[in-house]
């Protein structure tokens, strides 16, 4: 391992992640006069997603670019779509985000190709100055590594970290493994297809489709439709749930949204011949057949019978949560149920139970953005932990209200 000293110069905030959350902390702290570096693992800006890029966002233009963002774009003579229309996830970062991150503003300080492995606090372990003001007083040690594995080591006096969701749930039953699932990693995938570039993956297939979320219904939209324009191919849908609980709003003011979920509710009640629902069902265990050869998966449903299904792919679309390993080494408080910085979960426990509309959703108070540990402070998507009613707009409130901490600190 490298260790740069140089980064030892000025004391700086450590933004980790180029999402809308990271992008809209980097503008933050550029107007608030502080030195920041933005870390981004990808070799390019927004990676996750970047990664469903071919995905229609629910929400439109005019939801997704922040105050800020438009001001700071503008300013530089350039026009942001302030539209009805839904971008896809690839039309935001080309449209929105990355020439955000071309802004001479921020492009002088974002790390691409640079993840954030580890934070700690150099010269003190977890569990020691509790509460003390020497543990603030302490700069933050990052591990970082490139894409070519090169790892080095930088400091800073504050960390925002806004990197979003990447590890996936497991399948099986209770949130954990089910037998042979961690060596039957390789042959699971956890990412919503991309049909227009890789249908002939897909076709002619038996895909066993596990989820109920709005990925796992894109998902199911687009292989019902594969498997109908092409004869063999079968989904099997798999659900925890024997209801019909699958997100719907009542007169949900979001079209995309209100389509994606009637027309899985439609797949429920009336399902085409190429698709299979077990519902009420969960993963027993799972074994690859041999190369090449699929998986045999074994279904257990609620009276305890299990059956055992012949898969050519598994599609596992069972949500994802933030990477809390980042911050082992760090006192952080998180809550027992989503994982989420505690006081925020607690305020969204209080405000809209176990979850709710992702449109009813703005951010609680600053206070209920603080951890235990001085100075670092989890915004975005990852604060809200397993729950799955954030929005991008949520992510700007964050950031605005931990900057009004900053300003009235400094
Ligand atoms: C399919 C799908 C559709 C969605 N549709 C909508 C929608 O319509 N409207 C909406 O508001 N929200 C939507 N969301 C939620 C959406 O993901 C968030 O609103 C938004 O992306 C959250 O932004 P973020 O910056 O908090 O996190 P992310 O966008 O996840 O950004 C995190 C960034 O951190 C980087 N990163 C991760 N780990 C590290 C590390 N260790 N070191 C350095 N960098 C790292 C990632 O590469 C990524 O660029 C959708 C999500 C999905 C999956």
């Amino acid at each position: 391992m490298t260790v740069n000293q140089s980064q030892l110069a000025p004391p700086h905030i450590a933004i980790l992640g180029s999402g809308p959350t990271g992008l809209e902390a980097a503008l933050a702290a550029h107007r608030g006069g502080f030195a920041f570096t933005l870390y981004e693992a990808a070799p390019h800006i927004a990676g996750h997603i970047t990664a469903w890029g071919h995905v229609q966002l629910f929400t439109p233009w005019s939801m997704n670019v922040s105050p800020n963002m438009r001001q700071a774009l503008e300013a530089a003579g350039q026009t942001v779509p302030d539209t009805q229309a839904c971008p896809t996830g690839q039309e935001l970062v080309d449209g929105l985000l990355a020439p955000l991150g071309r802004l001479p503003e921020i492009e002088k300080h974002l790390r691409l190709g640079h993840r954030v492995i580890a934070v700690g606090r150099q010269g003190l372990l977890k569990h020691e100055e509790i509460g003390s003001a020497d543990r603030g007083a302490r700069p933050f040690r990052l591990l970082l590594e490139d894409g070519d594995g090169r790892q080095q080591v930088a400091y800073a006096d504050m960390v925002l970290d806004c990197t979003g969701n990447s590890v996936a749930n497991a399948v099986g039953d209770g949130g954990i493994p089910a037998p042979g699932e961690q060596s039957a990693a390789p042959c699971i995938e956890h990412r919503i297809p991309d049909m227009s570039r890789e249908a002939s993956r897909w076709a002619g297939c038996t895909v066993l489709l596990i989820g109920s979320g709005h990925s796992a219904q894109t998902a199911l939209r687009d292989l019902v439709d594969l498997a109908t324009e092409h004869p063999g191919g079968k989904v099997i849908w798999l659900r925890r749930s024997q209801g019909q609980d699958l997100g719907v709003v009542e007169g949900d003011p979001l079209p995309e949204r209100a389509r994606l979920t009637a027309q899985a509710q439609q797949f429920l009640v009336e399902p085409p011949p190429c698709l299979t629902i077990e519902a009420g069902a969960v993963v027993d265990a799972l074994a690859v057949d041999g190369p090449g050869d699929g998986l045999s998966v074994t279904l257990r449903d609620h009276q305890g019978q299990t059956k055992i299904l012949q898969v050519d792919r598994l599609l596992a679309l069972t949500g994802k949560v933030g990477d809390h390993h980042l911050y082992r080494q760090l006192q952080i408080h998180e809550c027992y149920a989503t994982s989420g910085p505690m006081k925020l979960a607690a305020a969204l426990l209080g405000a809209s139970g176990g979850g709710g509309d992702c449109l009813a959703q703005t951010s609680l108070g600053p206070d209920t953005l603080k951890n235990p540990e001085p100075g670092f402070f989890i915004l975005g998507s990852k604060a809200y932990g397993r729950r799955n009613d954030f929005l991008m707009r949520v992510g700007w409130q964050q950031v605005e209200e931990v900057f009004q901490l900053l300003h009235n600190n400094h």
